[in-house]
This record gives C-alpha cells, structure tokens and sequence, in this order.
C-alpha cells in the first residue's frame, strides 16, 4: 500500500483575448464604422474529484496546468473563441493550498465535488464596443484580462476504512497494535497530528484494511473547533466505526451515550455508519461482570457487543473478520 500524499504544482488559467480593432471596408462605403469584435474568455482551472482516483501519484510527474486563452476578436464584429475549462481530476478527500499564502482554496470531499481554483481572464473588448456619438472611430481595443496564476499544493486527507472512537486509555492504541501488521508511513503526513494512529489490518495475503483512532472528534467536539469540523468531512469517508468501551468504567452504558451523543452534535449522518460495540479490557472482568456487560443493550436494534481484550488475545481475530466482513460487503440500506 503507497501513501502518495501532496505534491505541489502550478496553475495557471487561460488568458482573455485581445479585442480587435478594425474598421468596415466595403465598396461603395467610403467610410465604415469600427467592427472590431471582443476577444474570447480564457479557461478556468477547475479540480473535480473522481473517486477512481486514490492518490496523488500522477502530480509527481506532471507538475505545470494551463487552461487555454481565449481567442482573439476578429474583424466582422466576430468575438473571439472562448477557451475550455482545464479539470484536472484529484481522489477524494484532496486539499488544496495557495503556497505562498498557505490558504485553504478548496477542501474536496464529495465524489464529483468541483471547485474553480484559478480564474480565467476575460476577453477585451473589441473597438466597436468603444463606439459613441462623439467618437464614431475609436482606434483602441481592450486587451484581455490575465487568468490567474498560483502555486498550489495538494494534500491528501488519508483517511482509515475504519475509525475507532472511545475515550482515552480505552485500548485503542493499544487494539491498533495488535490488529495491524504494518504501520504505513505516516510521518510526512500532513495530518500526523489528527492521525497519531494508523494500522493497517492484514488478512490473508490480498485483503486489507486500515483502521485509525480519531482523536480530533472527541476533543474540541463540542465546541466546533476548525479543525475538528474539516476532519469531520473526512470522518464520513471511513466505512464502519468502532465504538471502543472500557469495560473497567463506572459505567459502561454511559460511556457509549456520551460519545455518540458527541458524534452526533457533530453531524448526525455519522451515525447512519454501521458501527460495531466492542468492549476492551475483558481480561479484568470476573465471570459475573464479564456476563452483565455481554447481555447490555447499547442500542435499540440490540446489537451484541464484541467483549474483547488486546493483552490477552482474547476475540481480536474475531473482531478483525468481523470488520472485513462488514466492510467488504455493499451496504445495505
Ligand atoms: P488509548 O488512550 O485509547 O490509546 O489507550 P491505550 O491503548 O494507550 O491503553 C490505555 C491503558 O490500558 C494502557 O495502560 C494499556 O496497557 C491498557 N490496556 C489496553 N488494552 C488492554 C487490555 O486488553 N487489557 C488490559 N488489562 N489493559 C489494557
Ligand atoms: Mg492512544
């Protein structure tokens, strides 16, 4: 698995064309009016998403975009050809920043999701714009306006097939490192901070998945902090969430009702995620405690919690295929 994610490259939007500047010359009439027409509108740069797209390994090898200036006026009154707009197709979850003022130009989630990052110029206006009753022969045009031009940098929110929510010293560090056989390179990341833990799960030799803690969701939730909004766009990529609950809590029930109560005054869609309820630290239970918790209804469809526990190995391979299948399957809904 290859984590290309940023790059930096250049933009540049198609220029307007010139407006033309030419008089009528026809037999007969000695002597014509202007009829230089205007010039054409440049392209826009637009990125679009495409969620075919997984990484931003091609802006490795091609690093300069121009859309096409627009076309000069022409004699005739004819307005110059307007250019095409330049879509430069990015995966999802892309980023993407002016450089030399590090401003957020666009954040693009969705499949499809465009946004114009650099802007065409216009075309000029031709001398028969400039036309009035005092002036009947304007010999100037307008030139066309410049598109803009910026360096960007891309950077590629990676985000997990599988987010694990609990509180802190719930396990989850500790649940990562035992589900996962590789730890993919994460310190170029631009999101270390957010991600301090991604695992990739290995099952089998062809089938994968990666599974992180979110940090950023639980802590400055409330209070809608940047950060903690823009990651929550992302949030909605992974596919399954794992609600991880110390069975070692005063309350577990509770536990569990605070978090999703988080998650929700976030963003209720969230929760339409399929979920799974595991129960950490198994391993301190005594017999009688051990049942109580596996007997708990946390939610309304009344899904069993998994009761597992990372140090003594108890139920991790279990919960591993349990995920995969889950996520490996189309959703029904
Ligand atoms: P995080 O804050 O959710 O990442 O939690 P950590 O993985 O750092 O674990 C917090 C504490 O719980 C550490 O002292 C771990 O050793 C302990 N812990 C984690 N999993 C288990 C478990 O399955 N059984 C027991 N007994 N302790 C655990
Ligand atoms: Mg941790």
């Amino acid at each position: 698995m290859n984590f290309i994610d940023h790059a930096k490259i250049y933009v540049k939007a198609g220029d307007g064309g010139r407006g033309h500047v030419s008089f009528r010359r026809e037999k007969g009439v000695p002597k014509g009016g202007p009829d230089g027409g205007s010039g054409g509108n440049g392209g826009n740069v637009i990125f679009q998403t495409d969620p075919q797209l997984s990484t931003l390994l091609d802006f490795h090898y091609k690093r300069v975009y121009k859309a096409k200036d627009g076309g000069p006026g022409e004699k005739y009154n004819c307005t110059g050809r307007s250019a095409e707009d330049l879509i430069i197709k990015v995966p999802c979850g892309t980023l993407i920043k002016e450089i030399l003022t590090d401003d957020l130009v666009a954040d693009l989630v969705e499949p499809y999701e465009s946004a114009i990052v650099a802007r065409s110029g216009r075309g000029g206006r031709g001398n028969s714009e400039f036309c009035t009753p005092t002036n009947q022969a304007p010999r100037y045009a307008d030139e066309g306006t410049p598109g803009q031009e910026l360096e960007v940098k891309l950077e590629l929110k990676l985000i997990a097939d599988v987010g694990l929510v609990g509180f802190p010293n719930a396990g989850k560090s500790t649940l990562i490192s035992v589900i996962s056989a590789a730890k993919p390179k994460i310190a170029d990341y631009p999101f270390t901070t957010l991600i301090p833990n991604l695992g990739i799960v290995q099952i089998g030799d062809h089938m994968n998945y990666t599974v992180a803690d979110i940090p950023g969701l639980i802590e400055g939730a409330s209070d809608g902090k940047g950060l903690g909004i823009q990651f929550l766009r992302h949030v909605e990529r992974t596919k399954l969430l794992i609600f991880l609950l110390d069975a070692t809590s005063e309350d577990v029930k509770s536990d569990f009702k605070i978090l999703k109560n988080e998650l929700k005054k976030f963003n209720p869609k969230i929760l339409k995620k399929q979920i799974i309820i595991c129960i950490s630290k198994v391993d301190c239970l005594d017999p009688t405690q051990y049942k109580k918790l596996m007997k708990t209804k946390f939610t309304t469809d009344k899904i069993e919690p998994m009761m597992i526990s990372a140090v003594a190995n108890m139920n991790i391979q279990e919960l591993k295929m349990k995920v995969w299948n889950l996520i490996s399957q189309p959703k029904v809904s």
